[in-house]
């Protein structure tokens, strides 16, 4: 494995900064997971790659290795499917254009949920964006700090769990790409595509999806997460033994956004230098 023997475990390769629903400067970021005894950390915020510089050098200045990543937004029915993306080259056309779409929709989005919701709730557009740093992919975590500074709800999880919620009234889907779509994108930009937490409490993707993402070039679940459950953790674990899949391990850290702390799952060495030999489309900066 030339070149992959640099790093250092631990290693936890999910991690947002405020340039998506983090609550932290990338830089904080990467001092955050170093604090945790991470030594190597991948940036990952949804739909962008904007952290990617603040990260490398924060990262490289604590001695850490830096993967780059992100975390693609798709979609499959009425569900949200995160498609993990590692060492894609981020001047990529086609997938710069879909991260494009993403986002614009993504505000769009925003805006409408924020009309619904001021109809009800004393919270206006601009308390939303005075929750977003400038340039940063916009999700309903921004809206849940808007309600929470307007006091109307405790924190995120409250926020998610009531007005926020997908059965609710105020509820306005995103744009995203179906999860081959996804896959397709994230290998034609020379990245390693990796289903993030899977199995998820709303239950397992089709099997027969499962497998033409894995045919599109899937590389592996993130199965190391909080968020996954039985019987879909079991199944997957299965699956990626019978055909010898990358299988990670990560915090899915959001700062204060979450209760997540970075290094509470971490990725096997031997995975992450499975990553970094099969992504094409960039390198991690080693210190
Ligand atoms: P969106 O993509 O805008 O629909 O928002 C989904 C994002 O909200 C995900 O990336 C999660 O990180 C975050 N999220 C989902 N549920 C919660 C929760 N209960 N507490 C905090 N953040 C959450
Ligand atoms: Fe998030
Ligand atoms: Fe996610
Ligand atoms: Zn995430």
């Amino acid at each position: 494995m030339p070149g992959t023997h640099r790093f250092e475990g631990p290693s936890d390769l999910h991690l947002h900064s405020a340039f998506s629903d983090g609550t932290q400067h990338p830089a904080d970021v990467m001092a955050a997971a170093h604090a945790h005894g991470v030594r190597t950390a991948a940036l990952t915020d949804h739909d962008t790659t904007s952290g990617w510089a603040a990260a490398a050098e924060a990262a490289s200045s604590l001695g850490m290795t830096f993967v780059p990543g992100m975390e693609l937004s798709a979609r499959h029915e009425w569900r949200s499917v995160h498609v993990l993306a590692y060492l894609i080259d981020p001047d990529d056309g086609p997938l710069r254009a879909m991260t494009e779409r993403i986002r614009s929709s993504r505000l769009d989005r925003a805006r409408l949920m924020a009309d619904r919701i001021s109809r009800d709730y004393d919270v206006v557009w601009d308390d939303i964006v005075a929750q977003t740093t400038d340039g940063a992919t916009v999700g309903r975590p921004h809206i849940a700090d808007a309600l929470v500074a307007r006091g109307l709800v405790r924190d995120r999880a409250e926020a998610f769990s009531s007005i926020l919620s997908p059965g609710g009234d105020y509820y306005v889907a995103l744009y995203a790409p179906d999860p081959v779509t996804a896959v397709e994108l994230v290998v034609s930009a020379g990245g390693v595509p990796i289903i993030a937490h899977p199995a998820g409490r709303a239950g397992l993707l089709p099997t027969r999806l499962i497998e033409r993402m894995l045919r599109a070039g899937l590389a592996g679940f993130e199965l190391g997460h909080r968020e996954n459950v039985e019987p879909g953790l079991s199944t997957l674990r299965r699956l990626s033994a019978e055909r010898d899949l990358i299988v990670t391990g990560s915090s899915d850290y959001h700062g204060l956004g979450k209760p997540n702390q970075p290094g509470e799952n971490t990725t096997a060495d031997d995975m992450v230098a499975r990553i970094i030999e099969r992504g094409t489309g960039n390198a991690p900066v080693f210190p």
